[in-house]
């Protein structure tokens, strides 16, 4: 089996109280179609371990680290923000997200597989260095970026971000770090309202208008995305993947298709193909329409898996 997927039970029992769209089904919905897909047995499955506070001190200031610790209840429900709340349980789901992005990192650099893909939850790319934001706590991709470069030496990790929203927390933490790219598409002027004005020479951020479908996206990654990271080289590419930006999804007002995450994922293993020895890491952000998470995941699932010919 050359894909991991890498999840926890922990990770279903962060709640943010009832209604939230960023809700523990959102990881069955994932489960059911990799079933019904019957993609799901050619996946190796692996349990998400817990960050640890070394790991998580590479993205956050150490004292944010401890203050989450310390803010996490003992029972009811702590908001850090006003969409980002915390339920007993929060904490270990929190820990297990940033965990598995350092777990299938190293799958990934010893060898052991050739990408993974990381069905965790709460979702990473809004938190910034020392700021909870949109449903985020800790910037799992980003956490997965610094072991890949301060553990297994890397000097060049590309980041491709496809949530309908901006990884605001991501730029934060990579701006001008000349070890990572980052490459975007998210629907603008919309939340979290950044991302277009002056960004960093190593973020690639293609803003898309509402209403926006396949021929706008597919146009940014060939125009935009491909060539910076062709120049680039990355040696290991991560997926910021949130399937928000899909017609079904009422969050945003973008129009991607289930065909899309497969296209868009063909795409980018093609890079990693030339130059990351086919290395892969796909951590799941957004996704809030149950049915199009579930399909649209297994369309980005098959092709990291090489099951999609
Ligand atoms: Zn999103």
């Amino acid at each position: 089996m050359s894909t991991a997927f890498v999840t926890h039970s922990d990770c279903l029992k962060h709640d943010m109280g009832a209604h939230h769209p960023e809700c523990p089904e959102r990881l069955d919905a994932i489960e059911d179609q990799l079933i019904a897909s019957g993609i799901g047995q050619h996946l190796a499955r692996h349990e998400a371990p817990l960050a640890t506070d070394e790991q998580l001190a590479r993205v956050h200031p150490i004292d944010y680290v401890k203050a989450i610790r310390q803010v996490a209840p003992q029972s009811g429900t702590v908001h850090l923000d006003p969409d980002t709340a915390m339920n007993p349980h929060s904490l270990n789901a929190a820990l297990r997200a940033a965990g598995a992005a350092v777990f299938a990192v190293d799958l990934v650099m010893k060898n052991q597989i050739r990408s993974a893909f990381c069905a965790v939850r709460p979702p990473g790319h809004h938190a910034c260095r020392a700021r909870p934001m949109g449903f985020c706590i800790f910037n799992n991709v980003a956490v997965a970026a610094r072991h890949a470069i301060h553990v297994h030496g890397l000097e060049r990790v590309a980041i491709i971000d496809f949530d309908v929203h901006h990884g605001n927390g991501t730029e934060d933490i990579f701006g001008n770090d000349p070890h990572v790219l980052m490459a975007s598409t998210f629907q603008h002027p919309f939340y979290p309202y950044c991302g277009t004005e002056d960004p960093a020479p190593n973020m690639v951020n293609v803003p898309l208008a509402a209403g926006a479908g396949s021929r706008e996206f597919r146009e940014a990654v060939r125009e935009a995305w491909v060539p910076a990271l062709e120049e680039f080289r990355p040696e290991l590419i991560l997926f910021s993947a949130g399937f928000d930006a899909h017609v079904e999804d009422d969050m945003a007002m973008l129009r991607f298709s289930d065909a899309d995450y497969g296209w868009v994922t063909q795409q980018i293993k093609a890079v990693a193909d030339r130059h990351s020895k086919g290395r892969m890491v796909s951590m799941l952000e957004g996704g809030y329409s149950l049915s199009a998470l579930g399909r649209s995941a297994v369309q980005h699932i098959k092709v990291l898996a090489g099951l999609d010919a």
